[in-house]
């Protein structure tokens, strides 16, 4: 087995140096090389390895195609830079601090892989933007704001950072005595697993308490190695949690999604976000429409285990953060009862505690008894 660094240099970054593509003309070529000047590519060989054809969900996740190009050349209005409106909630450069408590850290602007749906796109593959002075001012900003008790450490990918200098960061953040978590937001463990060493373990041990969201969009992204790395990591007493980015035409299907969250918790990941794919330029083709976000967790809930049901989230445009989507279970409701429909569409109604004064009512009335069935 490679090492994850060489694995990393090792990493695929132009379109004449991808495998399956041999029989395409030359113009089709020049311009996927050109989507690649404005976004562009990278695949390690770990997780080039595991591609087995151009309609294998891996590889549609990271090779451009001519629809990306479209997208950015179509509408220059609809060419969002910054979905989110990142930029303008950082107090100082490469920190987020959009709620009361918590703030995301960007730590580099480095990837194990670059994901063509990427909502951070803007900062991807330029040199200069996330510094060790940035850094600094990050670190600073935390410790003068006692009401931060949780950071986020994000990118890029805070795993790529070389074992020493995540240490100092590490070090440092822990110095802060107000902040109680620290959180890494990472894609590592399951497109460059061999990262997962004992020593960075070892390592990470020292600061609990620490969590960890990965990113898993796929079953087939976790194999044998991928196991591994996340059961190293829980045995580090790290909490692990994994956000899925809802992607068209490779995993908005409930089926696909059920064997995602049973394959990840087999492996000790509890499925934390279900995300809508932001609306970053290049990636309208991955878009799905909203309701099938609630198809798919409408499929999960009740069905399978609670522990395996992730929250469905709309990141609002502009910068009002993540807003959770439910389907709707509550039918009707007042002062008296609630009517509510379960995980079968089977409707019951709910009694309400009666106030004292009130005439009380017969604990028949009161009996949870299904009202009807609906189909
Ligand atoms: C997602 C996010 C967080 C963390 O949100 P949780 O719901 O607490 O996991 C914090 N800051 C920013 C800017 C985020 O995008």
């Amino acid at each position: 087995m490679e090492t994850w660094q060489k694995q990393l240099s090792q990493s695929v970054t132009k379109v004449k140096d991808l495998p399956f593509l041999p029989d395409l003309s030359g113009e089709y070529k020049e311009k996927l090389e050109k989507i690649a000047k404005k976004f562009p590519i990278r695949i390690n060989s770990y997780f080039l390895e595991q591609v087995k054809s151009t309609d294998d969900p891996l590889w549609k996740q990271v090779v451009p195609t001519l629809e990306e190009m479209d997208d950015w050349l179509e509408d220059e209005d609809l060419q969002e830079s910054d979905p989110l409106n990142e930029e303008g909630d950082m107090p100082v450069p490469e920190l987020v601090h959009r709620y009361p408590d918590r703030v995301l850290l960007m730590l580099n602007n480095q990837c194990p892989i670059i994901c063509r749906f990427c909502t951070r796109k803007r900062k991807i593959g330029f040199p200069g933007i996330v510094t060790r002075e940035t850094l600094r001012q990050g670190i600073e900003y935390i410790r003068d704001h006692p009401e931060v008790r949780d950071v986020i450490m994000s990118g890029g990918d805070p795993l790529l950072v070389p074992d020493k200098e995540l240490e100092r960061i590490l070090s440092e953040l822990r110095s802060i005595p107000h902040l109680d978590i620290i959180r890494i937001g990472t894609r590592v463990p399951g497109t460059l697993p061999e990262r997962i060493t004992e020593k960075l373990c070892a390592m990470l041990k020292n600061f609990h308490p620490l969590y960890a969201n990965l990113h898993f969009n796929h079953p087939a992204e976790i194999t044998p190695e991928v196991e591994k790395a996340c059961n190293r990591l829980a045995d580090t007493g790290i909490p692990l949690g994994s956000q899925t980015v809802l992607l068209k035409g490779i995993n908005d299907d409930p089926k696909i999604m059920r064997e995602l969250v049973h394959k990840l918790l087999k492996i000790r990941v509890k499925p934390y976000y279900i995300y809508q794919a932001d609306i970053t330029a290049g990636a309208t083709h991955f878009r799905t429409a909203v309701e099938k976000g609630l198809d798919i967790i409408r499929d999960l809930m009740g069905h399978t285990s609670g522990m395996a049901v992730p929250y469905f989230v709309i990141d609002a445009p502009g910068g009002g953060g993540k807003i959770r989507l439910l389907p709707n279970s509550v039918i009707e409701h007042n002062e008296r009862e609630v009517i509510v429909k379960n995980y079968e569409g089977k409707v019951f109604r709910y009694p309400q505690p009666r106030k004292k004064d009130k005439v009380s009512v017969s604990p028949e009335s009161a009996k949870h008894a299904p009202m009807c069935e609906m189909a």
